[in-house]
């Protein structure tokens, strides 16, 4: 697809997403979080049952599945939410409908499941509200935030919104509602979309070890990899696209390419589907991270730090690849860490030197960055000495002591300094990244980077 056609189906898709401000029917904008536990269900599954559901009330978009801040502590797995709009003169029926769905659905029982619903008006949403809500949803993308500031935030619109327990899920339901208006931020990499099919499980397979056919996973991503990405990992021979959770969830297929991410859907082989959603998705869009200085980094929030390296990388138990890095002006630095899960990015990492410039990219936590991707910016020029080789029979010479020069024991020459060589680096400059196997849904794959960016894909 050229870079013009696809310009054109993301604004195509953004407009039906947004759209409707001064259409016939008013718009209905559901935002929905936390409603599943480790034992079972999956949000999607709830908006994929909603926009079958709803479309007897009206039209019902693209839902959105968004992925907020990845170091949260109470997610269950991706820190994901949903949001769908509807187009309806049935807001009481559409509104009863969600309730219920939720409440059936939900995995209330579970410690820990706050399920969260918001309802916003579109075509009460003027562009200032339109703003506010886009600035939550952002930092809900990058930083921490509390039920008490989603509540503020509910309150200041106002929305009407409906809370199961103590409502965490409302930080989420709120968050997804906000992803349309994400224009309102300037940054680039909150506006990047991309898309996901998800198919779904027939209820009594839930729980039960997934059958998909890998031979064909692995032909449908090499006949629809790059518009379709982390379907498989090569280096471990691994299908990837698969959950191993209890959830409803069969495999997903993400990409850029809504007609490539169904052409790989349509090649593989599994145990019968129940049904299967897209969503517009900011997965694979690194949306997630900050450009910061080292001095003002905080745990639980994901960045971009450029940095000297300062210690040296070394290898630890378990595997993991440890080394350092510094500010410029070397006031602060930070740990950042290759853990064994990233297999051989690791080996990327352990060839860094005390003075490369680099870009790490990752997320905090006790005040370490669990590496994401690398940019190596600028290897250092190291300058290592050797001992001159003898003119006459080409031996190595032999150093004849402190400030004594070298000699050659065989023919009695001598040469008075040691040759100096630059140490040829293993190594080349750009991005490195994790292989898919080790990839958060937020970050984005080096094949979706623009062609003039020097990159390394890990396949
Ligand atoms: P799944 O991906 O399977 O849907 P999950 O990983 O999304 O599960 P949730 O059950 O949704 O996990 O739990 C995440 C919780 O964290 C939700 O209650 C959500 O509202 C909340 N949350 C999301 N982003 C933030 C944030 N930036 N700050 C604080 N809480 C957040």
């Amino acid at each position: 697809m050229s870079p013009l056609a696809k310009v054109r189906q993301r604004q195509e898709l953004h407009r039906e997403l947004c759209r409707d401000c001064n259409g016939d029917k008013p718009v209905l904008l559901i935002g929905i979080d936390d409603t599943d536990s480790k034992y079972g269900m999956c949000t999607t599954y709830i908006a994929a049952l909603l926009v079958r559901a709803l479309s007897k009330y009206g039209e019902v978009s693209l839902p959105v599945l968004m992925r907020l801040n990845p170091t949260i502590p109470y997610k269950t797995r991706g820190n994901g939410a949903v949001a769908l709009f509807v187009a309806t003169e049935k807001e009481g029926e559409v509104k009863e409908l969600v309730l219920q769905t939720v409440a059936e659905n939900a995995e209330l029982k579970a410690e820990g499941t706050e399920p969260g619903i918001v309802f916003v008006r579109r075509h009460e949403l003027k562009s200032d509200r339109e703003r506010r809500l886009a600035y939550f949803s952002a930092a809900a993308v990058r930083h921490v935030l509390s039920i008490e500031d989603a509540k503020k935030t509910i309150a200041k619109l106002p929305l009407e919104h409906s809370a199961f327990k103590r409502g965490r899920g409302l930080i989420g339901a709120l968050a997804a509602v906000g992803f349309p208006f994400l224009h309102h931020c300037s940054d680039e990499r909150l506006l990047d979309k991309t898309y996901e099919l998800i198919a779904y499980r027939h209820e009594e397979r839930w729980g039960t070890p997934r059958d998909i056919d890998a031979a064909s996973v692995f032909l449908a991503d090499r006949l629809t990899y790059p518009l379709t990405w982390d379907t498989v990992d090569h280096s471990l021979r691994r299908v990837i696209c698969a959950p191993h959770s209890p959830c409803p969830v069969l495999f997903g297929i993400r990409g850029d390419d809504v007609a490539a991410i169904h052409r790989a859907y349509e090649i593989i082989r599994s145990e019968p589907v129940k049904m299967t959603q897209l969503f517009i998705t900011n997965q694979g869009t690194d949306a997630h991270l900050i450009d910061a200085r080292i001095c003002d980094v905080k745990d639980y929030h994901s960045y971009i730090l450029k940095g000297i390296v300062s210690r040296e990388p070394v290898v630890i138990r378990g595997g993991h690849v440890i080394f350092s890095i510094s500010d410029p002006d070397g006031t602060a630095s930070i740990d950042c860490a290759a853990y064994e899960p990233t297999k051989g990015f690791r080996n990327i990492i352990r060839r860094l030197r005390v003075g490369d410039i680099v870009a790490a990219y990752g997320s905090v936590k006790n005040s370490t960055l669990n590496l994401e991707k690398i940019e190596i910016i600028k290897l250092k020029e190291h300058v290592i000495k050797k001992n001159p080789k003898c003119s006459i029979c080409g031996r190595t010479m032999e150093s004849g002591g402190k400030n004594k020069g070298y000699r050659c024991v065989t023919c009695k020459t001598h040469a008075p300094s040691p040759v100096l060589i630059m140490e040829r680096r293993d190594l080349e400059e750009g991005l490195y990244e994790v292989p898919p196997s080790a990839r958060r849904h937020i970050s984005k794959p080096l094949i979706r980077f623009p062609p003039e960016v020097r990159a390394h894909p890990s396949r």
